[in-house]
């Protein structure tokens, strides 16, 4: 609880586990195959899904609790729901892959997203929150497929934005996050020089020592 607690003090990952050092919702979700403190995948069930939502400010405790329902209605779609997740996680990661490496889009993942993209159906609606009123985005139909909305429209905005061309991947060896390289020299080579950063450079002044 310690390391967690000093982790999200130094950003690289939320109160949930979830590393945030990817800046935004699709590259965080790239980077959430694994989530500090747990074993194994980091998005395995639809409850982790909705850790995942509400710790990047996407859900409210409400709205959480209400897809909550489906895990005891239907199951199996929430199986769907978490295998087509993965899925589309795997393909993008490639996507990232082949953009960290200077190669254009793959055509078919921008199609497959957009198919994607044109299920869901939503609507404008003013709601009240703590400080007044505030313009939301509402899913016109219900399922747990809805949570996917969020997740997918970010990887839409990031994969026209110009950060594209910035991702990169964690120089570490045993470290494969992703992060947006918007230092100002180009040269940042870690996800966050307060894990990996500080490890090579302490590795690099053994080294010296040794030699
Ligand atoms: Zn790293």
């Amino acid at each position: 609880m310690a390391k967690l607690n000093a982790l999200a003090k130094a950003g690289v990952v939320n109160a949930e586990g979830f590393y945030t050092v990817g800046g935004r919702t699709a590259v965080d979700f790239a980077n959430s195959s694994r989530r500090f403190g747990k074993e194994g995948e980091g998005l395995e069930k639809l409850e982790e899904l909705l850790s995942f939502l509400k710790s990047m400010g996407h859900l409210h405790e409400e709205e959480a609790s209400s897809y909550h329902m489906y895990l005891f209605q239907n199951p199996d779609r929430c199986v769907e729901t978490m295998n087509l997740l993965r899925e589309m996680r795997a393909r993008f990661i490639a996507s990232l892959d082949q953009a960290a490496s200077g190669w254009p889009m793959d055509p078919s993942f921008v199609s497959d997203l957009n198919d994607h993209l044109e299920g869901f159906r939503t609507y404008l609606k003013i709601v009240p929150v703590d400080d007044g009123v505030e313009l939301k985005t509402e899913a016109a139909e219900q399922g747990p497929e809805q949570l996917l909305y969020p997740i997918l429209k970010d990887i839409a905005e990031f994969l026209v934005s110009d950060q594209v061309t910035k991702i990169r991947q964690c120089a570490s060896d045993n470290c494969d996050l992703y992060f947006v390289n918007s230092s100002r020299n180009g040269r940042r080579r870690w996800c966050s020089m307060s894990t990996c950063g500080n490890r090579a450079k302490v590795n690099a002044y053994l080294k010296r020592q040794d030699a």
